[in-house]
């Protein structure tokens, strides 16, 4: 059994529970008091960089506004992230574009709106920055390949070899473009603090070898995201990434510390977030079976995205949770007619023999990725409803 105490205090688990007693599942309750905490924890942790909230993690309208006023600026994927961070107030010298696939004319309405501040890995997508945002500050993406520590890798699809990266920032500046640094992502819920290291050698080569031999001095390193929230495997706590990660760049840079971003998704909303759910049916596939199959009504498809091969495991808890209740292996699955919305079935969760129908069942740290994540409709099951317990 999750022990619920180990993710949530007693008083926020009261606060929630009295907050969403009468809604009807599923939902998503996102708490912004602990984002606020998070935010100002990774501010101390990292008081030398400018924290770039990654939109995408959860782009709900009151976790964009708490995080401005906080002084958050924002990593920005789509023109359609960039009218609601807009909409909200939130001045474009605060927003970078850190998509690398992106349409020349979305690169236009970026400029346009007064973005100067772009991510890019290839040379097709650099001739647009030069065309369409002319004079920004361009920062070159670095591929990381070695992400089998991540619980969410976003290698391979996105950056460039060094040599690469090498060549670009040279063209850059001479396409009337300012080479202004260096980016890399280590993969989502980075469990090996170590692969920060290896990202920061070789940008640390290209910072040295762009300024000793093309007399090029790059000013930033943008960090990426991959900081944990809590989910079932354990990960060291924020001071010791945040104690290696700054180990690293003073070994590299000394007093000469470049800007620094990082970009907080997971980090800053996961543990903001409680994913509730009803359990609709509790099966067994024959008449001996060990395991129960239960059934919930939110899937893969309206809030559990990240469950595809079982890739973060949540903290399960259920309304009838107490110590010492007798508990068996249970498959969970979603609710639509699609097998593949079956949640868990590798990963041995334990649930209440006890457990009925119409019962609960609250999926703790679901503030990244959840919502942002639903579909629109599959099978006419709605996207997730957010509700926000505010400050
Ligand atoms: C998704 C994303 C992030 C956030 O990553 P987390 O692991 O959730 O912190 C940061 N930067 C970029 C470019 C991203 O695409």
């Amino acid at each position: 059994m999750v022990t619920r105490g180990d993710y949530i205090s007693d008083d926020d688990w009261h606060r929630f529970l009295d907050f969403s007693k009468n809604l009807e599942t599923p939902f998503l309750v996102i708490d912004l008091r602990s984002i606020k905490e998070n935010y100002l924890r990774l501010h101390e942790a990292f008081p030398y960089a400018k924290i770039y909230y990654a939109v995408k993690a959860n782009p709900e309208k009151a976790v964009i506004s708490l995080l401005a006023d906080l002084g958050a600026c924002f990593d920005l994927a789509s023109r359609y992230e960039l009218d609601l961070v807009l909409s909200l107030g939130v001045s474009p010298d605060r927003l970078s574009y850190g998509n690398t696939i992106k349409k020349a004319k979305d690169v236009a309405y970026f400029y346009e709106k007064g973005v100067r501040m772009f991510a890019t890995d290839s040379k097709e997508d650099l001739k647009h920055i030069a065309a369409c945002a002319p004079g920004s500050k361009v920062y070159m993406r670095l591929l990381v390949e070695n992400t089998g520590s991540a619980d969410w890798p976003l290698s391979r699809k996105f950056g460039c070899h060094s040599d690469m990266a090498y060549d670009l920032l040279i063209a850059a500046k001479s396409m009337g473009l300012e080479p202004y640094g260096i980016s890399f992502h280590v993969g989502s819920q980075q469990r090996d603090i170590g692969q920060w290291d290896d990202a920061l050698a070789k940008t640390n080569y290209l910072f040295k070898s762009l300024d000793e031999e093309e007399n090029l001095r790059l000013s930033m390193i943008n960090i990426g995201g991959g900081l944990p929230a809590s989910y079932m495997h354990p990960t060291n706590n924020l001071q010791v990434y945040s104690s290696e990660i700054t180990r690293y760049l003073t070994d590299d840079y000394g007093d000469e510390m470049p800007e620094i971003i990082i970009e907080p998704g997971r980090s800053l909303v996961g543990n903001s977030g409680i994913l509730t759910t009803e359990v609709i049916l509790i099966s067994r596939k024959n008449n001996t079976a060990l395991n129960r199959w239960v059934y919930l009504d939110t899937g893969k498809f309206n809030g559990l995205t990240e469950t595809l091969n079982e890739s973060v495991k949540y903290p399960i808890i259920t309304s009838i949770d107490t110590p010492g209740c007798k508990e068996a292996t249970v498959i969970m699955a979603g609710p639509t007619c699609d097998s593949m919305d079956v949640l868990y079935e590798d990963y041995k969760y334990r649930l209440p023999l006890d457990l009925k129908t119409g019962y609960r069942v609250y999926f703790l740290s679901t503030g990244a990725y959840t919502a942002s994540y639903a579909s629109v409709g599959f099978n006419g099951f709605p996207p997730i409803k957010t509700y926000i317990m505010d400050l």
